[in-house]
């Protein structure tokens, strides 16, 4: 396999650069393998972010997508309290045509030249069976299967509970009350997070409003929850609920929807919901609570973190690694989100600013100085 570190006069030319720490660019002829290692930062702890494959028109785009990708985890693992900083990877090429166990093997080894700054995991366009292929060739993969009430296996409840607790938070901040009894959500997309979400709100006594491409989920919602009205795919972002929770796909919070919208609250597991940072803004003008979805949508990535420690036998935290305690961790986004809303109401900035800034003082801080240093 043949790689090179992408030099920074290069790096430099792409706007998402931020002082990444290593872009490593592999090209393996045999397997077909071309893919690019971004980690941003490891001020923290080694670097850990999931491995996407699409078809990229241009190697130009793989690069912009992974630099954008790996410094978002940064932040995200950050205001997640996990130990660990942000890199990702991508591969080019089509999922559903060109990817074999012989280049998922080679994505491993590709992983493993990094020497461990670098945690794999599964991501769009990659699943299960690609992580277990690429643990062959190297222990830096997560994801793997699990046993029932054991840490691994699929994340999406996990990152379904954080929204929930989320969604708490956000009500406490906006109606000094966390009650979910009669509380009106719209929730766009009922796919592994989506109607997990749905079952705990239903559960909670909240008035579901749903919307999805894929009618059988929603039959099936129709019949399992207790109050629940099912609405047309653009629909869902005018009907009369207090909270509106995205879990379908990115960018659905934009120019356009944000004027028929009439909720008080987003809090949903999508990632990059707002299309542009000004949407942000213009959530703030409108009144509208956003809790940042790097931040709600974090429980993913905290049972992933844990099922690392656990592998790599150095537990950080001053409790056991089971699952119960990494779903106390996960409820911990409820004081994050909390922290979140009230700098952002002291300081007269939108929540987004405010998570920013708040990841930013915990990965550029004093204590991941020291860490640092301590690793030197
Ligand atoms: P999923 O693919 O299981 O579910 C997505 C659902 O959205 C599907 O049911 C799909 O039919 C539906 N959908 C697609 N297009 C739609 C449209 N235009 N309108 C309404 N519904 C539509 O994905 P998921 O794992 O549930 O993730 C949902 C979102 O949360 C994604 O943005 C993902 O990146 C993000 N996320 C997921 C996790 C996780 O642990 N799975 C973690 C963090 C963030």
């Amino acid at each position: 396999m043949e790689y090179h570190d992408v030099d920074a006069a290069t790096l430099t030319s792409f706007s998402d650069y931020d002082d990444h720490y290593k872009v490593r660019f592999f090209n393996d002829p045999e397997t077909g393998l071309r893919a690019c290692i971004a980690v941003h930062n490891i001020n923290l702890g080694p670097a850990l972010g999931g491995c996407r494959m699409y078809s990229y028109g241009s190697e130009d785009d793989a690069i912009r997508d992974v630099l954008r990708l790996s410094r978002g985890m940064t932040y995200k693992n950050a205001l997640a309290g996990l130990p660990l900083g942000g890199g990702k990877s991508v591969i080019l090429g089509n999922p559903a045509t060109e990817k074999t166990d012989a280049l998922m093997a080679a994505m491993g080894r590709a992983v493993d030249t990094l020497g461990g700054d670098y945690i794999s995991a599964e991501d769009s366009g990659t699943n299960e069976h690609d992580m277990a292929t690429m643990r062959q060739s190297t222990p830096y993969v997560m994801g793997q299967a699990a046993a029932e009430g054991a840490l691994g296996g699929d994340p999406s409840p996990v990152t379904a509970y954080g929204v929930f607790c989320g969604i708490k938070a956000a009500l406490k901040h906006k109606y000094g009350s966390d009650s979910m009894d009669g509380l009106t959500v719209a929730v766009q997309g009922l796919g592994s997070v989506g109607y997990d979400l749905c079952r705990q709100l239903d559960a909670a006594g909240a008035i579901l409003f749903v919307t999805d491409v894929n009618d059988a989920v929603l039959e099936k919602a129709g019949r399992e929850f207790s109050n629940v009205q099912v609405v047309g795919l653009d629909e869902i972002f005018s009907v009369d609920a207090k909270v509106f929770a995205p879990c379908a796909l990115g960018a659905q919070v934009n120019a356009k929807t944000i004027p028929q919208m009439t909720f008080e609250i987003i809090a949903g597991a999508a990632n990059n919901q707002l299309e542009t940072p000004e949407d942000d803004d213009r959530l703030m003008d409108k009144g509208i609570l956003y809790a940042p979805d790097y931040a709600i949508n974090a429980g993913g990535v905290i049972a992933v973190g844990y099922e690392y420690f656990e592998q790599s036998g150095h537990n950080p935290f001053p409790h056991d690694l089971t699952r119960a305690n990494m779903m106390r961790h996960v409820e911990q986004i409820e004081q994050t989100l909390e922290k979140i809303f009230s700098i952002a109401e002291r300081e007269g900035i939108s929540p987004g600013h405010a998570a920013d800034a708040l990841a930013e003082a915990i990965f550029k801080g004093e204590a991941a100085a020291a860490r640092s240093s301590d690793a030197a």
